[in-house]
């Protein structure tokens, strides 16, 4: 698979554009924000929510930090004049970590202020190393400001990941809101596991450990051994559809945690998560729209082949994946 992998990476620079863009079209919403509220609203017997990201990330000059301040205060603003059950997912090199961090945390502040004036969470996605410790710090410090409404990602292939759980579940108990993944960016030995069993093996332990910790889990794999994990451990946790903690004792709790949900990139497995969604488990399907989808689209192939071959394989064995 790896090398099936590379050969496509090393050939894309010829595909053609328009090639390209029809395979990108699964995967992205759109070129702009109405594509991306047409789709959801197309969705609305699917039984699952939606978060919404504005594709693009890493800006050169801090001023290119505006279109994204701007574009997701639109965002929000649809989502509350079209009642979607949707949040935001947003990266924070996007809004200028890696230039100045003093401006990329008011323009994250700006975005959250304005979600939370309308009940909307915002989820800060993680990108790679160079930002991991940076990305949790914005999170504790808008927290302590008084947003509750965010929380971030971790990565299972990371070896800190279990102590940033424990560290961020100390600091904000139930308000710890995570998103948990394997992690598309492939780190470096010293960091991170790298072959896939530790990958899922770790993964899973993460995913057993938020759950422990009381936080908030949001299950953001398509892969069957993590998903299958995870419905083990929330039924031995007492937390299978029938039998939520939170009905219980939602009065008494400040924060979402404990709680879990699955969450599904577009165009990815939708026959497993409309599954599950049958079976009673919150589903939510990451929506990304924005004309940086040729940049965005290849610069993840470059950072993953292996996202060359799901892709390949769900174009030659379409059975294998339905949207
Ligand atoms: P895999 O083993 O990669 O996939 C399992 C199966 O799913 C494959 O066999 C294939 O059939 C199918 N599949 C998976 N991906 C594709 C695809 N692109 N096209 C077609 N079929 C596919 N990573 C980060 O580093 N930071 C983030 O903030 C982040 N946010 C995410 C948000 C969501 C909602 C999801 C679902 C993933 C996110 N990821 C993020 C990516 C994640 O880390 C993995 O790289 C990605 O999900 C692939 O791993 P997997 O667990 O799905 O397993």
């Amino acid at each position: 698979m790896g090398l099936i992998g590379k050969i496509i990476v090393s050939l894309m620079p010829i595909a053609p554009k328009f090639l390209v863009k029809r395979i990108a079209g699964r995967y992205v919403a759109g070129l702009n924000l109405e594509s991306a509220i047409d789709l959801m609203k197309n969705m609305s017997e699917e039984n699952t929510c939606f978060t919404i990201d504005v594709l693009g990330e890493e800006i050169n000059d801090v001023d290119e930090a505006r279109y994204f301040v701007d574009e997701y205060s639109r965002v929000l603003d649809s989502i509350v004049s079209n009642q979607l059950d949707a949040n935001i997912s947003l990266k924070p090199t996007a809004l200028g970590l890696l230039i100045d961090k003093e401006v990329a945390l008011s323009n994250i502040e700006e975005i959250i202020k304005k979600a939370a004036l309308n009940d909307i969470f915002v989820r800060l996605d993680m990108e790679d190393h160079r930002v991991t410790q940076e990305t949790i710090d914005v999170v504790l410090e808008m927290q302590k400001k008084g947003f509750q409404n965010i929380g971030t990602v971790l990565q299972g292939r990371l070896f800190r990941t279990k102590e940033d759980i424990a560290e961020v579940s100390r600091e904000l108990g139930p308000l710890a809101d995570f998103r948990i993944c394997k992690g598309i960016y492939l780190e470096s030995s010293d960091i991170s596991y790298t072959k896939y069993q530790e990958i899922v093996n770790s993964t899973n332990d993460c995913i057993s450990h938020m759950l422990e910790m009381g936080c908030y889990t949001a299950i953001a794999s398509h892969d069957l051994p993590i998903i299958n994990h995870s419905l083990e451990k929330l039924s031995d946790m007492g937390m299978s559809v029938d039998n939520d903690p939170r009905d219980n004792s939602a009065d008494s709790r400040v924060g979402k945690g404990p709680g879990y949900e699955f969450q599904f990139l577009l165009g990815v497995r939708g026959n497993l998560r409309r599954k599950l969604a049958s079976e009673g488990h919150l589903t939510r399907v990451y929506v990304p729209y924005g004309t940086k989808w040729y940049e965005y689209g290849v610069r993840r192939i470059r950072e993953n082949p292996d996202i060359a071959w799901h892709v390949t394989k769900t174009i030659i064995m379409p059975w294998t994946n339905r949207r």
